[in-house]
């Protein structure tokens, strides 16, 4: 009996959470650390289904499709323990410069065919300093731009002047991905060549050029749900647009190779508390989808996902993107994102893809 009442009580507060959530208001620190720690399968479920009231009420049916190319590879000085590019360890993964034009436009050819709103042109090194390199950079963001298939993203590492982003602005790049990875507590124990302020920061000076910011994290690399609870908040204190969830994908020869996988519930509840957190955002379901979730792959969007990336991604397969479309299908979503803009992001905006709602772009 008292189980019941006590269940019963957690399952009004969740639901008085995501009404609030639904009717435009926020959830505190603490709300949302209590959803993530909620560990009943009846509560996570009841969670998930106020996820998706959430994201069908600023989103609509619609879903953003975006993919990468890997414009340089491998070699990075940095030292990210979950990455096989990093050339502080050996993982076997490819190395080659900056590519040539045609690789990238191929690319771009193919993602426009299977209905992907934008292409993210990525890059294995620090960051993007003055000088040729942000030259060639930009010259690859204006012919994207000029062909007009696809929006063309760029995630080019740490940028620590302002010119920089001012150039890239200049050029036509709209949305810059670059991830706060997890909390400033546990980011020490994730990589050290460079820190947590050098990321914000570079958020910063993208946001002061008026570049949209695609920026989240990965789950399963053994921080603890405070930890996730805080990406969350940081993520929505620095106004990204876009927020990529990854789960760790253990690659051989990295620090991470033997971290335990987290559980499918487990998550599935992630997702919904970041839906929650960021009712507005696009939450985009990234690297280690398919190895982490298998079967279950489908519940991204009733834990609140409104975005996936197809194709593969930088150095691990993703399932084909024909059976991601018809994922879509099959659950009556839409991936004709691209006439949505990020106007839903804006207050009063709606998921509901009449051009009048597109009208202005939001201000971030
Ligand atoms: S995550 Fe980026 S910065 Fe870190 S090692 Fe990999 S390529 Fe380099």
């Amino acid at each position: 009996m008292s189980d019941t009442v006590h269940n019963s009580s957690k399952l009004s507060r969740i639901a008085e959470l995501g009404q609030r959530v639904l009717d435009g208001g926020q959830l505190t620190r603490e709300e949302g650390l209590w959803l993530f720690n909620l560990e009943e399968t009846s509560d996570i479920i009841s969670l998930l289904s106020w996820a998706n009231r959430i994201r069908e009420r600023y989103k609509g049916n619609k879903i953003h499709l975006c993919s990468i190319v890997n414009a340089k590879a491998g070699a990075c000085s940095e030292d990210c323990s979950f990455c096989a590019q990093s050339s502080h360890y050996q993982t076997g993964s490819p190395k080659y410069g900056f590519v040539d034009p045609e690789p990238v436009m191929q690319a771009v050819d193919e993602a426009k065919q299977n209905g992907v709103t934008a292409v993210s042109l990525v890059a294995a090194w620090k960051g993007l300093n003055e000088g040729p390199m942000l030259d060639e950079v930009c010259d690859r963001i204006r012919e994207l731009k000029a062909i007009g298939k696809t929006r063309p993203d760029a995630s080019l590492g740490i940028i620590k002047s302002q010119h920089v982003a001012d150039r890239l602005k200049e050029a036509g790049l709209e949305c810059y991905g670059h991830n706060l990875e997890t909390s400033r507590r546990f980011f020490p124990n994730t990589c050290t060549t460079h820190s947590y302020d050098d990321r914000v920061q570079t958020i910063k000076h993208l946001k002061q050029a008026g570049i949209k910011i695609c920026s989240g994290g990965i789950l399963g690399m053994g921080e603890t749900r405070e930890d996730r609870c805080e990406l969350a908040f940081s993520l929505r204190e620095i106004g990204a647009n876009v927020v990529p969830v990854n789960i760790l994908n253990p690659i051989k020869g990295t620090p991470y190779e033997n971290n335990p996988p987290l559980s499918v519930m487990e998550i599935l509840k992630s997702i919904a508390c970041f839906r929650l957190i960021l009712p507005r955002q696009e939450i985009m379901i990234a690297g280690g989808r398919t190895v982490n979730l298998r079967d279950a792959q489908s519940m991204i969007f009733m834990a609140g996902a409104s975005a996936m990336m197809v194709g593969n991604y930088l150095t691990t397969l993703n399932q084909p993107v024909e059976k991601d479309l018809q994922m879509l299908k099959d659950l009556g979503l839409d991936p004709s994102w691209d006439k949505h803009g990020f106007s839903d992001q804006e207050e009063g905006g709606c998921g509901c893809g009449h051009e009048s709602c597109a009208a202005e772009p939001a201000t971030v």
